[in-house]
């Protein structure tokens, strides 16, 4: 399954897309994504089989799209996230 770039439609392998993210935000529940491509930054929450893409602010994350990701799973710890793709794993340190 290929993961879009919401700004240049760009669409990329799990692999490449779950490294790009960064930054997690445990009190808003979110990770910033940064396009390989055009650089475009994005933030995003990791559901259980899906993401949700959306806006910060006033210290609260609001989705405002989602796309569906069968089988993606994730596990909050304390300092980072962690995001299960088909037996990969990509860890997402806390900022
Ligand atoms: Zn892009």
């Amino acid at each position: 399954m290929l993961l879009p770039c919401l700004a240049c439609e760009t669409r990329f392998r799990p692999e490449e897309y779950f490294s790009a993210c960064s930054d997690y935000d445990r009190g808003l529940d979110r990770v910033a994504w940064t396009c390989p491509s055009c650089g475009n930054r994005d933030d995003l929450r990791v559901f259980t089989g899906e993401l949700g893409f959306g806006t910060a602010g006033h210290g609260r994350f609001d989705v405002h799209d989602r796309v569906r990701v069968p089988g993606l799973r994730r596990h909050r710890h304390e300092i980072a996230l962690d995001i299960t793709l088909d037996r990969r794993h990509w860890h997402v340190p806390r900022r």
